[in-house]
């Protein structure tokens, strides 16, 4: 049982020291310090710490009142594992010497994601040494390759299911919000699913005057594929690929109309003078509520200067979906392949490579037309603690959207051990997460830990 109460300036100042990098492998005994110096700060804290080895990067667990089924159970996810540094000549600050500028704290991790979960350490430090005997319980799950794909994770989810799935929810900040004064609360992640099409027609570059004309061109077909897969409106055009997606509630479009972006700002900030997006939604609807396949580069052929004239013997395309919640990244993945192979050509061989994907995520708020009737009432209460004290920490109700991006532990949280998420944005537009200058906002991060410990405390038991 602990007592002690802490600053997240000051302990951020001695975290954001550990180049815990899980991207490089001489990096393997910051990631270990890292975790080591997470554990003390959990004890600190007043959990019990815990360093459980995984097949990766260890992950770090903190239990509080572990014994006590009785008690609403929060878990709280976060990672302390960071992104690598370079290009390190643009960085203002060095990186791993976090530095104050401004009412910023500069440091690599600092947002994305050392700065949220301390967050999360320093609240519940907090709350405990005003309320001792705090009638909740609490586990906190820090991972150290999330930024490598949490590999490693899924199965340490498995391993402690028993324990996990007493949980209510899963609380994070790993997400993004439009301003300092504007918090976002993510109730939807898109998924992705990816593949990498090979095609291969002559067993070599040919001569394109001695044998130009008498094959079909791999490039061509590559070409043609690539073309076929979107109508001229926009939409995707493979056989059942939007079968089943889940259409935004009408509250939800409303909801965006609350962000500061609008088309306009929107297509300035992209430097395009037109968006192209999905029919009956605009462009900013778009990237949250619809599901997309792009093409991330292709190639083939003579790629080098002046000309050179052959036909190529192969060509390639690297395509990604984002799926959005009723899709399956498995049937899509099934979908996009067989209409991609029905319409290969005669005189070219295609093999499609499977990239890895993670499935897409929703959560519904309480008091919404389609708040489902079995809602987790710990989840429930959460949500409304975190509209009320995010209201006066930040001057605003909460904005809840959908992201674009993926965070695949999300869905496995939610398979795995059958818990929902709150996921309450602290960083922001101009965080530069995984870019040189990373920082957070500091008074952002301060009304952060107001807000966890709010949270925690209204649903604590009575
Ligand atoms: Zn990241």
């Amino acid at each position: 049982m602990s007592n002690t109460t802490m600053d997240i300036v000051s302990v951020l100042k001695d975290y954001l020291r550990f180049p815990g990098i899980s991207a490089d492998p001489n990096a393997k005994q910051w990631i270990l310090d890292s975790a080591s110096y997470l554990a003390g700060l959990l004890e600190k804290a007043g959990a019990k710490p815990e360093i459980v080895p995984t097949a990766g990067n260890p992950v770090v667990v903190g239990r509080y009142n572990a014994d006590r089924n009785d008690l609403p159970h929060i878990v709280i996810y976060g990672h302390y594992d960071v992104q690598p540094v370079d290009p390190l000549d643009l960085w203002k600050t060095p990186p791993f010497v976090p530095t104050e500028v401004d009412g910023k704290l500069y440091a690599r991790g600092a947002a994305d994601n050392r700065g949220p979960h301390a967050v999360s350490v320093v609240a519940f430090a907090n709350l405990l040494a005003r309320r001792p005997d705090l009638p909740l319980r609490v586990t906190f799950v820090f991972e150290g390759e999330e930024e490598i794909g949490s590999g490693s994770f899924p199965q340490f989810l498995r391993d402690h299911q028993a324990e996990l799935s007493t949980g209510d929810f899963v609380l994070l900040s790993d997400t993004e919000s439009p301003a300092a004064d504007k918090i976002a609360i993510t109730i939807g992640l898109r998924g992705i699913v990816g593949l990498e099409l090979n095609l291969e027609g002559p067993n070599s570059d040919l001569h394109s005057g001695i044998h130009g004309g008498a094959v079909y061109n791999p490039l061509q077909a590559l070409a043609e594929i690539c073309a076929s897969l979107h109508n001229p409106d926009g939409s995707v055009n493979v056989p059942g690929f939007y079968d089943g997606m889940l259409a935004p509630a009408d509250w939800e479009r409303e909801e965006l109309k609350r962000l500061p972006t609008t088309e306009e700002s929107y297509k300035q900030f992209l430097g395009v003078d037109a968006l192209h997006s999905l029919p009956g939604y605009n462009g900013i609807e778009a990237t949250r509520f619809a599901p997309t396949l792009e093409f991330n580069g292709m190639g083939g052929g003579y790629l080098g200067s002046g000309s050179k004239t052959i036909v190529p013997a192969k060509a390639f395309v690297k395509i990604t979906c984002r799926l959005v919640p009723g899709m399956d990244p498995k049937a899509t993945f099934e979908k996009v392949s067989s209409a991609i192979m029905a319409r290969v050509p005669a005189g070219i061989r295609a093999s499609i490579t499977p990239m890895q994907g993670c499935p897409p995520y929703y959560v519904c708020p309480p008091n919404r037309p389609n708040t489902p009737a079995d809602m987790n009432p710990t989840l429930a209460k959460a949500f409304d603690a975190a509209h009320t004290i995010i209201s006066e920490q930040f001057g605003n109700p909460p904005i809840y959207t959908r992201d674009g991006g993926s965070i695949g532990i999300i869905e496995a949280f939610r398979q795995i051990c059958g818990m929902n998420a709150l996921m309450i944005g602290f960083f922001l537009p101009d965080s530069f997460i995984h870019a040189p200058n990373e920082n957070v906002d500091i008074a952002l991060l301060q009304k952060g830990v107001k807000t966890y410990e709010a949270i925690l405390e209204q649903i604590a038991a009575k």
